[in-house]
């Protein structure tokens, strides 16, 4: 089946459901953005230019929106809660279904049972037969309920997942045996998942996958009214929660002797202590006045937290200078509470690295907030410096499209097979459409496959010996390839099943994958 591009969104609407604000925030989203999403897939279509691309069947399990998992967000949307994290499953979601993939959206386990086909009253009955979707996207909470109602065949089906995973998850966090033995298990869990399955907000490390969210895109002539408009003595501070503002009296002070502050704090009767009265406080405004506000002001000024969120994106996007605190030391899993217990010993350099290491100057800057001097005159230079709004390509709905249908066409391009008694990986591979590719040997000579797949093994070894690696199921016997050069497609022996690993390719040129090119 070929999955055809969607410019209209109404289908996708539909299918997200309503009666929670959460839902309603990322409808509002979708809307919003339609026409951006509409053209940046004729553009992606006139780029591919006819490329073949299957529809995939894909599922997106929300586990943090599931009310078993305590829905925690929903009733904070109104209220400034992490809105970062709704925006990118909007994102996501959009992205998909512009791809024209097959979609299926769950946000109660009720529904992921219904969709993995598991009989209702029989939650830990495992899954069995094949898996009725190519890719499942979902999250820490989703993956916990994955491995609840799934059971073991959780591992056989693996590799199909995709954890969207703000921060990250490193190798070592990742890997049970690893992290078991040198002190990295954390309660998100060791998954033993490739590390690329883990998905973030910014491309933190290439040992992860980067999906990230996207931005507003201007035109021409939007970006030279909102140029000619600027007020340059007019700032908006970053944090729509008035914790975030708590003992910032020092800096919003020396900030107010030169400009006009803005916020966007959430408040329900009255001004927020933490909020200054010369602050013009507009509460939490929806996204679309935000924007508005952004267009007007100079400066978005951050206070150190929250940590990388969309928002300098979108000030930066709309030609506001981003200003925020370099952390010296930086801040990371050791010594601060909020990435206490994460899967990642990332030192985070500032409050949005993203925006200090992959944008910089003259949109971002970032500074020591405790040097007052620098932090004036950083303040003086802003208000006199002139600057176009920029969005990365990356965080543009073409990026973004353009990264998911090359994760998706690609990641997926590459199953791990077993052949049969006396059968070889050509000839498996075959079977199933595919060619056997022999550069994938070294990703499969592990025992982590051999439990992928739920093979028994009573020993497993390293051997001389062309048709490993392989597995007999009489005598429970594995073996893994000893000698790289022996790595073998066309080997078989009727004693063993082998294991196989295969890709796609395009029709009339096998030698390469479909999108190779
Ligand atoms: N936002 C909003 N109204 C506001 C302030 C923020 O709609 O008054 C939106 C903003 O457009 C951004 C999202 O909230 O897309 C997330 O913002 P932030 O960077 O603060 O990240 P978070 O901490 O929520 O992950």
């Amino acid at each position: 089946q070929t999955a055809a591009f969607r410019t209209d969104l109404s289908s996708l609407l539909d299918l997200v459901g309503t009666g929670k604000e959460s839902l309603s925030f990322m409808k509002r989203r979708m809307r919003r953005l339609a026409s951006q999403w509409g053209t940046a897939a004729q553009r992606l279509h006139a780029k591919l230019r006819q490329r073949w691309r299957e529809q995939k069947k894909i599922l997106v399990h929300v586990g943090f929106l599931t009310e078993e998992s305590g829905d925690v967000f929903s009733p904070k949307v109104l209220k400034g809660g992490p809105l970062g994290e709704m925006v990118q499953w909007a994102d996501i979601l959009t992205a998909l279904h512009v791809l024209g993939h097959n979609l299926k959206i769950s946000m109660s386990v009720k529904e992921l049972q219904g969709f993995l086909g598991v009989p209702p009253g029989r939650g830990s009955c495992p899954l069995t037969g094949p898996l009725p979707f190519d890719l499942i996207y979902t999250d820490y909470h989703g993956m916990q309920q994955m491995k609840q109602h799934m059971g073991l065949s959780l591992k056989r089906h693996k590799c199909h997942i995709r954890v969207i995973d703000t921060f990250g998850t490193e190798p070592a966090y990742n890997h049970e045996d690893y992290a078991t033995l040198h002190g990295y298990r954390t309660n998100w869990g060791y998954w033993n998942l490739n590390s690329r399955q883990y998905m973030t907000m910014f491309p933190h490390t290439p040992d992860n996958s980067f999906m990230g969210f996207v931005s507003e895109e201007l035109n021409d002539t939007e970006k030279s009214s909102i140029m000619q408009n600027k007020v340059n003595n007019m700032a908006v501070v970053y944090g729509k929660e008035a914790s975030m503002w708590k003992g910032k009296e020092g800096f919003l002070q020396i900030l107010h002797r030169y400009m006009e502050v803005h916020g966007t704090v959430y408040y329900e009767t009255q001004r927020p202590p933490e909020v200054p009265a010369y602050v013009k406080n507009h509460g939490l405004l929806p996204q679309h006045e935000l924007q508005t506000l952004l267009r007007k002001a100079k400066l978005f000024i951050g206070f150190g937290f929250p940590y990388e969120g969309p928002a300098p994106l979108e000030a930066i996007a709309n030609g506001c200078i981003y200003l925020q605190p370099k952390f010296h030391p930086p801040h990371s899993s050791l010594n601060h509470e909020f990435f206490r217990g994460k899967p990642t010993s990332r030192e985070v350099s500032s409050q949005h690295p993203y925006a200090e290491q992959y944008i910089g100057r003259p949109h971002v800057m970032t500074v020591d907030y405790n040097n007052s001097q620098e932090f004036d005159s950083a303040i003086r230079e802003i208000m006199s410096t002139k600057v176009e709004p920029y969005l990365p390509y990356e965080y543009t709905c073409e990026g973004m499209l353009e990264r998911v249908h090359a994760y998706i066409q690609h990641q997926v391009g590459s199953p791990l097979l077993a052949s049969q008694e006396g059968q070889s990986c050509v000839e498996a591979c075959q079977r199933a459409n595919l060619v056997c590719e022999p550069a994938l040997f070294r990703f499969v000579n592990n025992k982590e496959a051999l439990r992928g797949l739920e093979v028994q093994c009573e020993v497993v070894e390293a051997e001389v010996n062309h048709v490993f690696p392989a597995f007999s199921v009489l005598r429970r016997e594995c073996g893994l390839q000893k000698d790289p050069l022996l790595y073998s497609c066309a080997g078989l022996s009727p004693k063993y099943r082998r294991l196989c690993p295969c890709r796609d390719y395009r029709r009339g040129q096998v030698a390469l994958c479909r999108d190779c090119l």
